[in-house]
């Protein structure tokens, strides 16, 4: 009796508009109530949908504790680079950011933080000056006060194009930036989310003493499909996935979204970070006096 076993097919007329999404993972058609409330995870297969930079804050940071710096950076097109000031109007008015990043200082589980996350939907996350400097500046504030520094990424698009080499110092910049926390004996914790490639993975992300993904991310350098049609072979199952990259070392925990926070609390505890609330606080002025001492080159 095959027909008894038939799924139920949802006819297309039958869904009203914008209730339902297709799942990129398994293909199923989704409610998107039920997505949302899973913090954006299929619940058919376990598929983690891109989450905002926003988002990824209130999942991550404690509520009323989060406060940005260096809103103020903005970005240039320095090479007159075709369309490029009509792509960064788009996506500064889709994300109501000014670049692909938020940075600043709050806490997690109590535990004092130096934070950093790319917007995947800003040009795909991708890395142009204003995201490299953002990054670099709070990897310095994480030195100055002695604070873990988490950085998310979500970032596709991997060194920005449009800002040409510009873009490509910002892997030295941020690598530079994350070398002297490293050498002060700073901790550093990379979250890789889906998807991080290109001059993105092959600087800051992959930078960190611990590196965490989310599972079933695309984690590389160029695409799958470059690198075979480089190296002419075919490629073995899940290259470039969290899945694959924990096999082979290159990171060291895949933790799921829902327990995302959990997992960096027990790393923060672990590496001896000391949950208390009533030492660093932000203090804007400080900041603000050091940029003004340090003005930027025009
Ligand atoms: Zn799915």
């Amino acid at each position: 009796m095959g027909w008894m076993n038939r799924k139920k097919t949802v006819k297309k007329k039958d869904m009203p508009v914008g209730l339902w999404m297709r799942c990129k993972g398994c293909d199923s058609m989704i409610y998107k109530k039920v997505v949302e409330q899973k913090l954006n995870v299929c619940p058919e297969c376990n598929y983690h949908f891109a989450i905002s930079a926003r988002d990824r804050i209130r999942l991550l940071v404690d509520e009323g504790t989060f406060e940005e710096l260096h809103t103020e950076l903005a970005p240039r097109d320095p090479l007159g680079f075709p369309d490029y000031p009509a792509k960064l109007e788009k996506a500064q008015k889709g994300t109501q950011l000014r670049d692909g990043v938020i940075v600043g200082l709050g806490e997690l589980s109590g535990h004092q933080i130096a934070f950093g996350v790319t917007e995947p939907s800003f040009m795909m996350g991708s890395m142009g000056s204003v995201v490299g400097e953002k990054l670099t500046l709070i990897a310095e504030e994480a030195l100055n006060r002695s604070l873990p520094l988490i950085i998310v990424s979500g970032s596709g698009g991997g060194a920005r194009m449009q800002e040409g080499i510009l873009s490509l110092f910002q892997m030295a910049k941020t690598s530079a930036a994350l070398g002297r926390l490293d050498r002060a004996g700073g901790l550093y914790i990379s979250v890789l989310t889906n998807a991080t490639m290109g001059g993105a993975m092959a600087s800051f992300a992959s930078l960190g003493d611990i590196a965490i993904a989310e599972p079933k991310a695309l984690l590389g350098f160029a695409g799958p499909r470059v690198v075979q049609n480089t190296i002419k072979k075919d490629l073995p199952e899940g290259f470039q996935t969290s899945e694959f990259l924990l096999e082979h070392g290159m990171i060291d925990l895949i933790s799921e979204r829902e327990k995302l926070k959990d997992t960096l609390a027990g790393v923060l505890d672990f590496c001896g970070s000391v949950r208390d609330r009533s030492t660093i606080r932000v203090r804007r002025e400080d900041i603000d006096e050091r940029r003004s001492a340090d003005p930027e080159p025009d």
